[in-house]
């Protein structure tokens, strides 16, 4: 898929506000930190799109961007800030969980994992939950050029391997370096395949 456009839609905190749910939607979710403006800005071409680096936990935002006037990416807000507090954790997940199981243009969720790390918690957690909800998810492993390509095959066999625990089948998994542009077609091509059916 080409992007041809990429606009800036709104920012939301409240989910009775999100734009119509009239076109299909692809929501990017991960910890903070974890390269999520990085992979965006590198999808559609537009380096400032989403904000790289945000102060994490701040504003908890639903930001919607309109890509090639048919189909949504959605920017969520990233999940396991250290610092925040137990009330706003809760927020968090009554907000984004509400958003997950009530979008109906949601075709799938990209969950992004560092591929640096070695299996975390928090992650395989997150997996389990959107699972255990038939919500449709892809993993997108990010920074994969931050080091060696065994070392990252590694860590992703291992996080596969780990949510075999949750999962009969494993889901669809996508390795990305925003740096060097990698994954980027896989990744296009597979929401293309989305829209399509
Ligand atoms: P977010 O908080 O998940 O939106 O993460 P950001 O996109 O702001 O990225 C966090 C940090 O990681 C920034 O300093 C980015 O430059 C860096 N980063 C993100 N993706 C990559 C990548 O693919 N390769 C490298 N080397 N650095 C990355």
């Amino acid at each position: 898929m080409i992007v041809k456009s990429a606009d800036f839609v709104c920012s939301n905190t409240q989910i009775s506000k999100l734009p119509p749910a009239t076109k299909p939607e692809y929501a990017f979710i991960g910890r903070s930190n974890v390269g999520k403006s990085s992979l965006i800005n590198m999808l559609t071409s537009k380096k400032g799109l989403a904000k790289t680096s945000q102060t994490p936990g701040k504003t908890q935002l639903i930001n919607h961007f309109l890509i090639n006037e048919s189909w949504y990416i959605v920017d969520l807000p990233g999940y396991g800030y250290a610092r925040i507090s137990k009330s706003k954790k809760e927020e968090w997940n009554k907000y984004i969980r509400n958003y997950l199981e009530k979008r109906e243009n949601l075709q799938c969720v990209f969950i992004l994992i560092d591929s640096r790390l070695e299996p975390q918690k928090i992650d395989l957690e997150f997996c389990a939950s959107l699972g255990e909800r038939g919500i449709p998810f892809v993993i997108t492993f990010t920074k994969a050029d931050k080091q060696g390509k065994v070392k990252t095959d590694q860590n992703v066999a291992k996080f596969r391997k780990a949510m075999l625990a949750f999962f009969e089948e494993v889901p669809q998994h996508f390795i990305t370096s925003a740096e060097l542009q990698t994954g980027r077609d896989e990744i296009l091509n597979f929401i293309d395949e989305v829209n399509q059916k």
